[in-house]
């Protein structure tokens, strides 16, 4: 197949591009660059002995997408957007214009491509604060911040299409937590600015980037008191994007999916496990809880399980010593 994978510059995009060379896909890529470099595709490509086609284009922009789709191409993954939790509470009309209306001119140019297939990247954020714990796909949706909105009115108004025209198959991906890095250290998360994640963040203590860690509460009713999540190994979520892809071409309608390992880490145990995996001493100090945060939650993988016949294989130290080894090899990530 050849695959329009927008956003694909990006950390998730550029590991599902290498993922879907190596399976045997062509790739377009659409990006505007306005998080990512083009370092990352050229890694890509040496990585896989293979080329990709690259259009440096704006998913919003008809003239774009046109370039893009000039290609002949069969189906599309859309990760472009943006993801900043804090930054969407400041200017939502700038999340929802480069969110929601990109993914609506993208739409509009499947449509008028005859292109059909869509995996969608949407994110465990719209179960905002669970009920039960692990969470399934059938847990009320709680958003509670502008980005998580634009998840939400984008995966509905993907839904509505699918109902409006049966030959459209989408499946929408709900992430839990990605982390980690290519094994072999040449692709990895390089965030611009004070990284907001918590492996990203280690990262660059490691690194010595950033002096001490901030733990964000330890008063959780968790076991150690520190906030659990389900953080899953990138690799395992790009393999997950292939599976998807095969999956929408043969289906119809709209699925939603959770992508997560289905075990919780705490803070705690996660930083504890960086430090057993690298060496590296991770200096911290316990703060006041960060506004917004839930205190625990982790997947049901069992539809993806079912579905798409994956499951996570990479384990906490496999997600910690590959981000180490990205960090360590890349200082300042992709910048010379
Ligand atoms: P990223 O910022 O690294 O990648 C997004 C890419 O999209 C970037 O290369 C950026 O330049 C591009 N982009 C943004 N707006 C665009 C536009 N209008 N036109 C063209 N390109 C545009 O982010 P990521 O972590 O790789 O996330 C990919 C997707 O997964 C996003 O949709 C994000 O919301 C979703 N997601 C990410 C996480 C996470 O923790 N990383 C969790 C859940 C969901
Ligand atoms: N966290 C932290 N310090 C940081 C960043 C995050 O203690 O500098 C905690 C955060 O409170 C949460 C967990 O780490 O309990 C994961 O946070 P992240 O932002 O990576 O993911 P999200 O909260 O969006 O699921």
């Amino acid at each position: 197949m050849h695959v329009l994978v927008t956003g694909g510059a990006g950390y998730i995009g550029s590991h599902t591009c290498l993922a879907l060379l190596e399976a045997g896909h062509a790739v377009t890529v659409l990006d505007n660059l306005c998080n990512s470099s083009t370092v990352a595709l050229q890694r890509v490509q040496e990585i896989a002995s293979k080329s990709l086609r690259f259009v440096q284009g704006d998913v919003r922009k008809p003239h774009d997408l046109a370039l893009a789709f000039e290609a002949g191409i069969d189906a599309v993954i859309h990760f472009a957007a943006l993801k900043a939790v804090s930054e969407s509470c400041e200017e939502p009309l700038r999340y929802f214009d480069n969110n929601i209306a990109g993914t609506i001119c993208l739409m509009q140019a499947m449509q008028g491509h005859g292109v059909h297939q869509l995996v969608f990247s949407s994110s465990a954020t719209v179960y905002g604060q669970p009920d039960v714990v692990p969470v399934d796909e059938t847990a009320p949706l709680r958003v509670s911040n502008p980005y998580g909105r634009s998840k939400l009115v984008m995966e509905d108004l993907i839904g509505d299409w699918c109902n409006a025209k049966p030959d459209v198959g989408a499946v929408l991906l709900r992430y839990f937590n990605p982390v980690g890095a290519h094994p072999s250290g040449r692709i990895g998360e390089d965030p611009r600015g004070t990284p907001n994640n918590l492996m990203p963040y280690v990262a660059q203590v490691a690194i010595g980037r950033r002096e001490r860690l901030q733990v964000f509460g330890n008063d959780y009713p968790t076991p150690d008191g520190t906030g659990i999540r389900d953080y899953l190994h990138v690799v395992d979520l790009a393999e997950a994007h292939v599976k998807a892809l095969d999956f929408a071409s043969d289906a119809s309608g709209c699925h939603i999916l959770n992508l997560g390992t289905g075990r919780g880490t705490s803070v705690l145990e996660l930083v504890h496990a960086f430090e057993q995996a690298t060496g590296q001493p991770i200096p911290l100090d316990i703060v006041a809880r960060r506004a917004g945060d839930v205190a625990e939650y982790w997947a049901d993988p069992a539809k993806a399980n079912a579905c798409l016949g994956w499951h996570a294989t990479r384990t906490i130290h496999d997600m910690c010593a590959d981000t180490w080894r990205w960090q360590s090899l890349n200082p300042q990530g992709y910048a010379p």
